[in-house]
C-alpha cells in the first residue's frame, strides 16, 4: 500500500517511509491510498471474535501489503495485551473504557503498535544488509504522549526514546511515567515551556550534521502508524454492543462520541466507517477549544492559540488531523457535517457534567470523557444506542476529579508502581547548541 500526502505535493511513500519520517515532504499528512473494505460476513461474525482478532483483520487492510501474516499478528497481539470494555453508564448510553492500558490512556495502542512496526522494519533492514542502525526517536511532550511513546517503546532493541518534557510544568503523577523507566528511554528535563521542547526537536530534525550522525524520527500522533490502529476501537465497540443485543441488523444504531483534540482518534474512526462499520453518526466533543465546532456551524477554518482548559490534552487550537478529515470528505462541508456533529464545553460545564454523572450513576468520568458524556447525551435520538470514548483514567487527573465530585479515587495499582519508582532524567538548558552536543557524543 502506497502513501499520499494530504498537500498533494510530495511523492507517494512506502509504509515504512511514512513511519519513519511521520510528515510528508510538503508538510502534509499521509494517508493510505486505498481503504479496503470489510465484508458483510466479517459484520455478522464480529461479536464471536475476541479484540485480537478483530484488530488483526482491521490491520490486514491496511498493513497486510507491507508486513507478513505472522509478524502482523505478533504486532497486534503484543499491542492489545489488554481489553477496551464497554460499560454502561445511563440507559442507552456506554463508556467505551480506553485506558486499560500500560500508562492508561488510549495513546498507548498507537504508540505501541508505532515502536512494533519500526522494529519490524529495523529487524528486516538488518538482515537484508547485515548492518546494525541504532534509531532515535525525539518526543516533545506536555504530559500524556510522553508517557505513551516512553512506555510503548520500553524495552524495544535498536530503538532509544529521549522525552523532552518542561521543568516543573508535568504533573507528578504524569512525570513518573516516562522518568522512572530506565533502559532504552531517557528523560530530557527542559529549562523552558512545552513550545521550548518542541522547537529543540524541531531544530534538530533540520540539522543537517546531527542527522547524519544518528537516525532520528519522531513519534507524534500524526504518524500513520500511531493513527491508524486507533480504528480498533471501534469495532471493538460495535462487536461489544452486538453481543449484549443492542445493535445489528434490525437493532438500534451506533453513534459514536469522540473527546477530540488533534483530532486523530476521531478520524480512525471514520476510516472504521468507511471500511464498513455501521456507525450512524459521529460527535466531535471538544472543551473550549471550539474550532471545529465553528467550522461545522460556519463552513470556516480559522485556528486560534489554543486556550487552558481541565481537559488539557484536547487544548488544541490547529488540529493536525483537520486535514486528513478535510481530504476524506474531498473538502465537502455538507458530506462532513451529515456525518458528524460537534459540541463545545467550557470548564464549568465539565465540572457539572462529572458531578452530576458521580451524583446520579456512581460513574467517575475525567474531564476529557465527560465531554463525551455531556455530549451524546444531549444529542442521543429515540432508536440509537450511544458510546462515548472515555479516553483517559480519572486517576491520572485525581487532585482535580476528587475535588470536583468531592470523592477519594482509588489510583490503580500501575499508577502506583509508577509513583514509587525512582525519577531519573537528564537536565537540559533551553539551548539547542546544548541539546545538539548532547545528543552529538551519543
Ligand atoms: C490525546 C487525548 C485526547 C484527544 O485525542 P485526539 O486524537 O488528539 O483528538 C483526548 N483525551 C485524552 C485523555 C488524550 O490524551
Amino acid at each position: 500500500m502506497k502513501y499520499y500526502s494530504t498537500n498533494h505535493k510530495a511523492p507517494m511513500a512506502t509504509l515504512r517511509e511514512a513511519v519513519e519520517h511521520g510528515l510528508a515532504p510538503d508538510r502534509g499528512l499521509y494517508m493510505p491510498e486505498t481503504i479496503k473494505r470489510l465484508p458483510e460476513s466479517f459484520f455478522e461474525n464480529i461479536d464471536k471474535l475476541s479484540f485480537q482478532e478483530i484488530a488483526l483483520e482491521v490491520a490486514r487492510c491496511f498493513f497486510g501489503d507491507d508486513v507478513d501474516e505472522d509478524s502482523l499478528r505478533q504486532i497486534v497481539f503484543d499491542t492489545l495485551a489488554f481489553d477496551t470494555p464497554v460499560h454502561q453508564v445511563k440507559d442507552d448510553i456506554y463508556s467505551l473504557e480506553l485506558f486499560h492500558g500500560p500508562t492508561l490512556a488510549f495513546k498507548d495502542v498507537g504508540a505501541r503498535f508505532m515502536a512494533r512496526l519500526l522494529q519490524y522494519f529495523i529487524k528486516k533492514d538488518e538482515k537484508a544488509t547485515g548492518v546494525h542502525h541504532e534509531v532515535n526517536v525525539l518526543v516533545a511532550t506536555s504530559g500524556d504522549t510522553g508517557s505513551a511513546v516512553a512506555n510503548g517503546f520500553l524495552g524495544i532493541d535498536g530503538i532509544h526514546v529521549y522525552v523532552l518534557y518542561p521543568k516543573g510544568k508535568v504533573s507528578k503523577i504524569q512525570e513518573s511515567q516516562f522518568t522512572t523507566l530506565g533502559r532504552n528511554i531517557t528523560a530530557l528535563e527542559v529549562d523552558g515551556v512545552f513550545d521550548d521542547c518542541q522547537a529543540l526537536v524541531k531544530n534538530a530534525f533540520m540539522d543537517k550534521e546531527l542527522n547524519d550522525h544518528m537516525k532520528l524520527t519522531s513519534a507524534n500522533s500524526i504518524n500513520v502508524a500511531r493513527f491508524l490502529p486507533q480504528a480498533f476501537y471501534y469495532f471493538n465497540a460495535y462487536a461489544q454492543l452486538k453481543r449484549m443485543g443492542l445493535v445489528g441488523p434490525g437493532k438500534n444504531d451506533m453513534v459514536v462520541c469522540v473527546p477530540s483534540g488533534n483530532f486523530g482518534n476521531i478520524t480512525a474512526g471514520l476510516f472504521g466507517a468507511r471500511m464498513g462499520l455501521p456507525v450512524k453518526h459521529f460527535i466531535a466533543a471538544n472543551n473550549a477549544n471550539d474550532i471545529f465546532y465553528n467550522y461545522l456551524q460556519t463552513g470556516v477554518y480559522s485556528p486560534q492559540p489554543s486556550k487552558q482548559t481541565l481537559a488539557n490534552a484536547m487544548d488544541v487550537g490547529d488540529p493536525s488531523n483537520f486535514a486528513r478529515i478535510l481530504d476524506l470528505y474531498n473538502n465537502d462541508w455538507k458530506a462532513i457535517r451529515n456525518d458528524i456533529s460537534g459540541a463545545t464545553y467550557s470548564d464549568d460545564a465539565i465540572r457539572k457534567t462529572m458531578k452530576q454523572c458521580y451524583d446520579g450513576t456512581g460513574y467517575v468520568l475525567d474531564p476529557h470523557g465527560a465531554c463525551g458524556y455531556q455530549a451524546i447525551s444531549e444529542q442521543l435520538k429515540p432508536g440509537q444506542v450511544g458510546v462515548f470514548l472515555e479516553t483517559a483514567h480519572p486517576a491520572k487527573f485525581k487532585e482535580k476529579v476528587d475535588a470536583i465530585d468531592n470523592a477519594d479515587i482509588a489510583i490503580p495499582e500501575r499508577l502506583q508502581a509508577f509513583m514509587r519508582g525512582k525519577k531519573q532524567s537528564v537536565e537540559m538548558p533551553n539551548d539547542f547548541e546544548a541539546f545538539k552536543k548532547y545528543l552529538m557524543q551519543i
